[in-house]
């Protein structure tokens, strides 16, 4: 009786654990992240398509919805390693690290519990393939950018099919490789022992600096505590470097050759292609597959960029090649991340953006159609990891329609104007402007909405004029964060201008560069898709007494937490009971 007892007490907790939610597998698992997706990103994209009469954002008519917290377990502003543990493992973790909890130990992803449960699998995004997101659901480092034993791992994960950007530093730098091994623990040892006379200084400071204020020696306090900030300088430095020449040796110590290469040997096929053609000609059955929507490394094309290229390799592209080559009577787990949305909100570049969130979108449709043909045993989650740009829609939808004049990425814009200034002229000038015009709409004549005014058309010529080599100071600060710029002494550059003046003239304010701490929406349609956003148990953080909850009341939150994903997707990705 105890052990039924027992038994029955721990289901509960069990239970309680998992938000009182239990869910049954689903033979076909489709988790779509935007990164640096939340509120203001899809709206800004909705209100966009309303505006201009298109259909509505499909993810927003999805027909259930949760709001997501997404603070990582050491920070409230999360980035994508912490989110993407949470989400792909179940589990907080620190920033910076990918499939590890925060005391180092070893989290297992809902993609690996899939494949050992027998299902295939399934990792597509925009960015690169050993970034933080996709690494998230393979991945274990307590460093995100350990890009070289992320690639090993993605090969190791014995994954199907991996699909988008290429491997970043599919060779590690010659200094983290096998050769410089001995002189790297050299380093090391010299590192430490700079560290440890850090150390001691320190501590000699400190009782020279107590030393001074009991006799009231001013000049000595000074002295001291001038010394102090020296060595603390030089102590982090030491730091900073030991961590670097550990990170190089542990990649050194684990090398294997050539990513791709190395792939190969463990029986991936790998496709470079910028073109439909190679991958379109993949058929179920081929084996593991990287397929690399690109000839060279890097993430995929901005869907700006490649508007009406219909060979373009997009999202949507590789989600419908996924399901044909995953397809399978165990089922499978797909995770697709829209990973640019997050790098044109670091931009702040509006119109790159909502491109970004289209493309996304389509491929959460090319889901959605499959889940048509299988609507019993089809799940779509889709979510964000957190917010980038704190992106703010104060305009009106007329100002929002604007957005669409812009038909290059900010990076797109870059490139060719450094072009230009390689090339000079008398007319480079004349020829940026047009460059201006071309990419982002923005007139310096005539009079319509995307026509600048006198202020804005001075800052942004001496900017341009800068960007060719040439010297100009701007007497206008047209925007906060250029006058605050110019303030500092730094003009403001041409690009970080035009994408600024895009989102003035289409009624967007941005508020950082950086991640938010505001929460993420989590909608789902298919096979248990309400069960799965179910509201949550409140977190023994939550029951705090400094929480406007009453710590007595065990009520659920109206939202979830990222963990909470992650702790769901494992259970629909259990065996099919067939
Ligand atoms: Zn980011």
């Amino acid at each position: 009786m105890k052990k039924i007892i027992a038994a029955a007490v721990f289901c509960w907790l069990l239970l309680v654990q998992l938000g009182a939610v239990e869910l049954k597998p689903v033979k076909y698992v489709f988790l779509f992240i935007g990164d640096g997706t939340s509120y203001p990103q899809r709206e800004a994209a909705n209100r966009y398509l309303k505006a201009t009469n298109a259909e509505p954002l499909f993810i927003d008519a999805m027909p259930f919805h949760r709001s997501t917290r997404t603070a990582a377990a050491n920070n409230v502003v999360t980035d994508s390693a912490a989110s993407g543990t949470a989400i792909a493992c179940g589990s907080k973790t620190n920033k910076n690290m990918l499939g590890l909890a925060p005391d180092g130990s070893l989290l297992e992803s809902c993609a690996t519990l899939a494949r050992k449960n027998g299902r295939k699998v399934g990792i597509l995004t925009s960015v690169t393939l050993n970034n933080a997101t996709p690494a998230a659901f393979y991945g274990h480092q307590d460093n995100r950018h350990n890009y070289y034993l992320l690639g090993t791992e993605l090969v190791k994960s014995g994954f199907d099919y991996f699909a988008g950007g290429a491997v970043a530093d599919a060779m590690p730098r010659s200094t983290a490789r096998p050769d410089n091994i001995p002189a790297l623990k050299q380093r090391i040892a010299a590192l430490e022992a700079e560290i440890e006379s850090c150390r001691k200084a320190n501590a000699r400071i400190d009782a020279g600096r107590q030393e001074a204020r009991k006799t009231g020696d001013n000049a000595k306090f000074e002295a001291f505590q001038k010394e102090k900030k020296a060595n603390s300088t030089r102590w982090k430095k030491a730091h900073d470097q030991l961590r670097y020449a550990n990170q190089d040796l542990k990649t050194a110590e684990n090398f294997v050759g050539n990513i791709m290469d190395y792939a190969k040997q463990n029986g991936f096929l790998t496709i470079f292609s910028r073109s439909r053609e190679r991958i379109s000609a993949l058929k179920p059955g081929c084996g593991k597959v990287i397929a690399v929507g690109k000839t060279l490394s890097g993430p995929l094309q901005w869907e700006i960029d490649a508007a009406g290229d219909v060979q373009a390799t997009s999202l949507a592209f590789l989600t419908a090649k996924g399901i044909e080559l995953l397809d399978n009577q165990n089922g499978f787990f797909m995770m697709i991340e829209g990973g640019k949305i997050d790098w044109s909100c670091h931009g702040n570049d509006a119109g790159t953006m909502l491109r970004e969130v289209l493309g996304f979108d389509d491929a959460v449709k090319v889901a959605a159609d499959f889940a048509k043909r299988h609507p019993q045993d089809t799940l779509i989650v889709v979510t964000g990891d957190h917010e980038t740009g704190g992106l703010c829609l104060p305009g009106t939808p007329e100002q929002l329609k604007n957005l669409g004049a812009q038909k290059h990425s900010a990076d797109y814009f870059s490139r060719k104007l450094r072009q230009l200034k390689k090339e000079g002229g008398e007319d480079k000038l004349a020829k940026a402007k047009a460059l201006v015009t071309k990419c982002f709409g923005l007139q310096f004549d005539g009079e319509g909405p995307m026509t600048m005014n006198a202020d804005e058309k001075t800052a942004l010529e001496g900017a341009l004029l800068r960007a060719l080599g040439e010297k100009s100071a701007i007497e206008v600060g047209f925007y906060d964060n250029a006058a605050a710029a110019i303030k500092a002494g730094k003009n403001p550059g041409a690009v970080f201008l035009a994408t600024l003046l895009v989102s003035r003239k289409s009624g967007l304010e941005w508020g950082t560069q950086g991640h938010t701490a505001l929460p993420v929406r989590t909608s789902a349609m298919g096979a248990q898709a309400e069960e799965f956003l179910a509201p949550g148990n409140l977190t023994e953080e939550q029951k705090k007494p400094y929480h406007t909850h009453d710590p007595k009341i065990e009520v659920p939150l109206p939202e979830i937490d990222n963990s909470d994903i992650g702790i769901r997707l494992k259970q629909v990705v259990a065996p099919l009971q067939i």
